[in-house]
């Protein structure tokens, strides 16, 4: 069978012919790939800063976003038959006893960094016509979801994210409403991260590199969220007309802009960090004043990374929510469908929101 994979050492893209996955084990499934989305995670492996091929191979096949179909189970499993459709979780756990929390089914707060990650880390990915899964790693998607669910995962990102807000806010038991949160970015995980803020209540106003009009803006503004220009506004310039949010929203990965942000977060408020940094360039920070922000604010920054079991169930049933209160507007986030053939090509494109591979029009 055809699955896209990045050459190692060189990081050269290639479509390779690998031999037809298998079920090895009765808790197995196997799975037809429907579609891939592509992201930031892929182009950094694509550079070199991230990601490893499984042991003693000299490449990883790509793909850690997946909606995908059931072809074939393993005797022992309960819950799926084919025809259904299914999203993969992306981290397995490390291997070590001391890791309290891989030991305890959550391999997304690993402690020892051995984890490995699907289409990332020492595992391959989804990338691939067929694809063999534990069902303990695979979540079903309702039919109605067919178009949408391969944003699962990237709006897991937000699903996690928004429930250790809910915990470190539970500190403020006087809060009626959640407030107002600003949203740093505008791509696919700011833009799944701004309709989860609204659900959740929030007044949500994103703040991102390109002045209007472009598509991230008015996918924005379409459920509600007003979009304002870094190049236009400054931060001083938000804060006057924001008057102070409690939640920043972090989806860059743009150290900076992030920083700078904190001028905005009101007393009490949170900065959640969301993008996996690239390579820039070395930040100068006033250390003293980020403190006094933190200390005698009580402000609060943490980052998040990958996603549990819970996150994708929850994930899923907010993507169904999210289609139901604004009709077309999950769909619109998908804006280019591409053939496998072009996965190193849409790493690098410019322009869209959220890019897919898809097998399901290009493979058959
Ligand atoms: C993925 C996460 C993963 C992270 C770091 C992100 O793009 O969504 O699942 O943990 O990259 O590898």
């Amino acid at each position: 069978m055809k699955a896209v994979a990045v050459m190692l050492p060189s990081r050269e893209v290639r479509v390779l012919d690998v031999p037809e996955p298998r079920l090895h084990s009765p808790t197995q499934v196997k799975v037809r790939t429907l579609e891939v989305g592509v992201c930031g995670t892929d182009q950094d492996i694509l550079k070199g800063h991230h990601g490893a091929a499984p042991k003693g191979e000299d490449h990883l096949i790509l793909g850690h976003e997946c909606l995908g179909e059931v072809m074939e189970v393993g005797a022992h499993v309960q819950g799926l038959k084919p025809g259904d459709l299914v999203v993969p979780r992306v981290r397995r756990p490390c291997p070590h006893t001391r890791c309290p929390a891989c030991r305890h089914g959550h391999p997304d707060f690993c402690v020892t960094g051995d984890y490995t990650e699907r289409g990332i880390q020492g595992a391959h990915g989804f990338c691939a016509e067929h694809f063999v899964e534990d069902v303990a790693y695979l979540h079903k998607a309702e039919d109605s979801l067919r178009g949408v669910a391969v944003l699962t995962e990237p709006l897991t990102i937000a699903e996690k994210g928004l429930r250790e807000l809910s915990h470190i806010q539970s500190r403020l038991p006087w809060k009626l409403s959640p407030g107002k949160a600003l949203v740093l970015g505008a791509g696919p995980v700011a833009q799944l991260g701004v309709m989860a803020l609204l659900r959740a209540g929030f007044d949500v106003t994103v703040y991102s590199r390109s002045p209007k009009p472009n598509e991230k803006a008015a996918a924005a503004e379409a459920v509600g969220a007003p979009y304002f220009s870094s190049k236009e506004v400054t931060v001083e310039a938000l804060r006057k007309r924001l008057g102070g949010v409690d939640v920043i929203y972090e989806a860059t990965g743009a150290s900076k802009v992030a920083f700078d942000s904190l001028q905005v977060l009101e007393e009490n408020g949170v900065l959640i960090f969301t993008g996996v940094p690239g390579r820039e360039e070395p930040l100068e920070l006033q250390g003293d004043q980020v403190l006094g922000q933190l200390v005698l604010g009580n402000r609060v920054m943490f980052g998040t990374v990958n996603a549990s079991d819970s996150d994708f169930r929850e994930a899923l049933e907010d993507l169904a929510r999210f289609r139901a209160k604004w009709p077309g507007r999950v769909e619109a986030l998908i804006t280019q469908r591409h053939p496998p053939s072009e996965f190193a090509q849409v790493v690098e494109a410019k322009g869209g929101i959220k890019r897919v591979i898809s097998f399901q029009e290009h493979a058959r």
